[in-house]
């Protein structure tokens, strides 16, 4: 279970999240959506505390953390191993090959043992469709493949929670399908998992809950189906009929 209460994140006098509360129950899918600039990479970033709020809890499971106290490395370290973070760009390492990526995490951060975790990173790899692909770099790899090994790197550490930040948005369209695939057979396994996406069809295939945010707050929040069809909020509807 992943919860996000009461988070307040300032850049300077520039009020990006404010005062916003999520829960993700175990084995749920939230998308987030909403226009640039909302604080939708902020909230995931948040999740993770690669950013700081000024105020507010996060919680994963029975470990929370109030950004409001002093926070200790130890705890943060903790709370990030709950998490994968799959990033717009891949953010692989150039300089490793497909299977040491993989093995990053598991060997410099939960120090594993080698060999374990290289028979872990084949899992995976054959998990995402590339068992083949094990010794190349990632530049002899197409964008959607290397998005499929940025999706095997953060299940490495087996975490309780992925967070993915528009995966397929630097992606060429005929690329996109095989990504949200991968996406979709993990949700189909049971992962929580928190996606930004602009993949409005994704939303409604795969959400449990759909959280369109503006300006740092959430305006509107519901199943797929409510949102898409029904919104509420005047803000949600002019959103959507630009989208769509
Ligand atoms: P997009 O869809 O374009 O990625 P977003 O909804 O993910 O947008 P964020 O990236 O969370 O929005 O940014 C929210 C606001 O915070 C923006 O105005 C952005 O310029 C600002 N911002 C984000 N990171 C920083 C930072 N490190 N320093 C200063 N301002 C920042």
């Amino acid at each position: 279970m992943l919860e996000m209460n009461h988070i307040s994140k300032s850049f300077g006098n520039l009020e990006v999240l404010k005062d916003i509360s999520i829960q993700v129950d175990q084995g749920k899918v939230i998308v987030v959506i909403g226009p640039s600039g909302s604080g939708k990479t902020t909230l995931l970033r948040c999740l993770n505390v690669l950013e700081r709020p000024e105020k507010g809890e996060v919680t994963i499971d029975d470990q929370t953390i109030d950004f409001s106290e002093k926070l200790d490395k130890k705890t943060i370290r903790e709370l990030r191993k709950q998490t994968g973070m799959v990033f717009q760009n891949y953010n692989l390492f150039p300089h490793l090959s497909v299977i040491e990526n993989i093995m990053e995490g598991p060997v410099t951060v939960q120090k594993i043992d080698k060999q374990q975790a290289r028979e872990v990173a084949m899992r995976l790899l054959e998990k995402v469709g590339l068992g083949d692909k094990a010794d190349v770099y990632p530049h002899q790899l197409s964008g959607g493949q290397q998005q499929r090994v940025g999706i095997a790197r953060a299940m490495a550490i087996d975490p309780k929670v992925m967070l993915f930040d528009e995966p397929t948005s630097a992606l060429d369209p005929e690329l996109i399908g095989e990504v949200l695939q991968v996406m979709k057979d993990l949700a189909e396994e049971g992962m929580t998992m928190v996606v930004v996406t602009h993949e409005m069809n994704f939303a409604k295939d795969v959400a449990d809950e759909v959280v369109f945010m503006d300006e740092g707050y959430i305006v509107e929040r519901g199943a797929p189906v409510d949102v898409f069809e029904n919104p509420k909020e005047e803000r949600t509807k002019r959103f959507l009929n630009l989208i769509q």
